[in-house]
Parts: C-alpha cells; structure tokens; sequence
C-alpha cells in the first residue's frame, strides 16, 4: 500500500514540568533515566497502514499481558541525538542513515517498514514541541529513542498484525565529565552475540538480551563492555554489545572489521570510515583476528583501539582482558588518533567545524 504523506496532530500536555523543574534536569541530565514532556505514537495495521500519528504526553503504555511483544520479542529500535549548536539552532546527525537502518532491522524481524518520511517527521515534531528540553553546552545532546514493537495481543507465533512506533527523548550528559577516559573490554570466549544468518545486523532488542549474561561476566571482572568474536570460527572480531570497533595501526591507518553479517552497521563506524579519511588515514575494513589484536598490541603493530557508537561517540579502549591476561595497545591511555578523529566528529556534529559531506539536518 502506497503510505499517506506524513502528518502529526499534537495533543499538548497538560501539564508539562515548570522551567525550574526543567532546568533543574537539564543541569545534571545524566542518561536515560530522565525524559521530556511528549512522546510520539503511530500504529500499523496491514488494512490502514501507518495512521494517526501524533505527539502526546509522555506517559505509560498499558498493554494487554497477550500483547506479542512481551512473549516473541518482536522488537527493534535506533538511536541518535539532537545536538544543540552556538546559535540555539538544533540539528540532526545523518538521521536519513537511521531510517534506512530502521527499515532494514524491520524487513528482518518481520515488521512493517516506516517510510524515511515518517521517521523523519516523528523525530522533528517531537523535537519541536520539546525544543526546550534540547540541552546546550558541552557534549550534551537530547537522546532520541525511536522504536516499533508488535503490539497486537496474540499468542499464535506469526508476524504481528498490529504494529506500534514511538519515539521518545531523554536529555543526556556529557558521556565523559571529567574528560575521555579508556574502557577496559573482557574477551567473552564462551558466548557469541549474534550468529551467521541471525540477527546481528538488526538493531533489535533481543540482541541486546543476549548480550547481558557476557556483559555480566565483564563487569565481574572488572571491565565495562564486552568484545564478542564470530559463532563459526571463535576467532575473528565483531564488535562490543553496543559499539563498533576500530584499530590504529604503528603506520597510521586504520582497520575495523568488515561487515560479516553478524556486525550492527554503526552510523558512527561509517562516518569514521569517511573522517578518517578526510584526515589523511589509510581506512580498510578487513577481518581481524583475536591473535592480531593480541600480538599487535604486544609488538607494537596496533598502537590503539577504540569503540563508536551514537551514545559515547568514540571510547578508547585501555585493555583487552581474559581469563589468565591481558592486551594493551600503546600506553593504553586515549590515542593521539583515537582523540583526533573524536573531536572533529564532535565538532562537526555540534557546529564547529564545516560539514563537508552534508550530514547534518536541521529541525529546529
Ligand atoms: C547501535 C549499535 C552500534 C552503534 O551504532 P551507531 O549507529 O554508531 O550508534 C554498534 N553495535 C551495536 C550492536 C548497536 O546496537
């Protein structure tokens, strides 16, 4: 079915938090734990299609305990930012790359795909009615959370046949206050994040699911993320439970592993292919084993590694920990290249630097 051109009806909250309420959040917003004063709904059915979009107040969902979602996990969702620039000018971040993805984490889960149109306008109507909340200053950001969910109440295992979309927003810190810190990473050599032909190249939650008992297992040791390796071989890197990864090499270029299937397609690892480019690196994507990281970091041949992903931008990576050792690439500190390709990703995101590839979008 041909879908309708997009429009939104907006029902104002009553009432919404007070300025000091507000600015009382926004000066220590921290992540995901605090949102703003609307959120955006719409809902699929196979007869009409997406219809009755609107932004409303921000509130609970009440669900039938039958509904699909809470039983199969047919789920998906992104995740981007509106960056507020020098002038109180609000922008978006590539987020024509965030609909595509959206719409190919759909097609794998089954769901029905939301028109670029659509994405677009949910996240600029919200924007707009909660301009407000848009934080300035710093590396502060108002997080944007679209996700699709199966929401018909039905036990049989089939595709839903009532789909609902929302987006909501939550202001969000600085992910680093006092300054870039590296991450040590555990080796998770016992379970895998995503297999070949699942659904690790959908952003889905049920990957996330079966990523915590890992995660678990690092924080146990002493590490804040995990590095999973591939289900077939054991040996060759994928990516973190929510970050992609990157290696800088003693020549200085730079490798990520190539898009195996199982890899989450970082909007953050594609534009890093293109800046570091810009910035005179040799980028290749290739496969990269655990003994290259691990004799690379001992001779000297990887000089750093660093994680990117929307929410902490680029991390660097400290340590590569297992049961018995350890890894550590350069002085394990935050890289020279590591930090250069950071702050002219951050400055290009909030104003500060040309956008020569014109990734930015402004909404409001
Ligand atoms: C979202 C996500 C990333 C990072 O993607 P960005 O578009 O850069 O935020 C990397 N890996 C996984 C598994 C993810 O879910």
């Amino acid at each position: 079915m041909t879908p309708l051109p997009f429009q939104s009806r907006r029902e104002p909250h009553p009432h919404p938090r007070t300025d000091s309420e507000r600015e009382a959040v926004l000066a220590d917003p921290g992540f995901g734990t605090h949102f703003t004063d609307h959120m955006f709904l719409t809902e699929w059915t196979p007869d009409a299609g997406w219809h009755d979009a609107r932004v409303v107040p921000y509130g609970p969902l009440s669900m039938d305990p039958a509904t699909a979602v809470l039983h199969y996990a047919q789920e998906i969702f992104e995740g981007l930012k509106a960056y507020s620039h020098a002038d109180g000018s609000v922008w978006l971040f590539r987020p024509e790359e965030n609909a595509a993805r959206m719409r190919r984490s759909a097609w794998r889960l089954a769901l029905p795909e939301l028109p670029e149109e659509w994405f677009l306008g949910s996240i600029r109507d919200l924007v707009e009615a909660d301009r407000a909340w848009v934080p300035h200053g710093g590396e502060t950001s108002l997080y944007l959370r679209p996700f699709m969910f199966a929401s018909e109440v039905f036990l049989g295992v089939r595709p839903s046949q009532h789909v609902t979309y929302s987006v909501i927003a939550s202001p969000a810190g600085s992910y680093f206050p006092g300054g870039v810190k590296p991450v040590s990473i555990w080796l998770s050599t016992d379970y895998a994040r995503a297999g070949a032909g699942g659904t690790g190249a959908a952003k889905c939650g049920g990957n996330y699911a079966a990523s915590l008992r890992p995660q678990q297992v690092a924080i146990d040791n002493g590490c804040a993320q995990v590095a999973f390796l591939d289900d077939v071989e054991h040996r060759w890197i994928e990516e973190l439970g929510g970050m992609n990864l990157y290696f800088v090499q003693s020549d200085g270029s730079i490798v990520t592993p190539e898009l195996s299937g199982s890899i989450l397609e970082g909007v953050t690892r594609d534009s890093i292919l293109q800046i570091a480019r810009d910035l005179g690196h040799e980028v290749e994507e290739r496969r990269v084993s655990i003994e290259e990281w691990r004799e690379g970091a001992a001779d000297g041949t990887i000089t750093e590694v660093f994680a990117c992903g929307t929410a902490a931008v680029v991390t660097p990576v400290g340590a590569l920990k297992w049961d018995g050792g350890q890894a550590v690439a350069g002085d394990g500190g935050a890289g020279k290249v590591t930090m250069e390709i950071r702050s002219s990703l951050v400055d290009l995101q909030y104003g500060r630097a040309d956008d020569p590839h014109g990734w930015l979008t402004r909404v409001a």
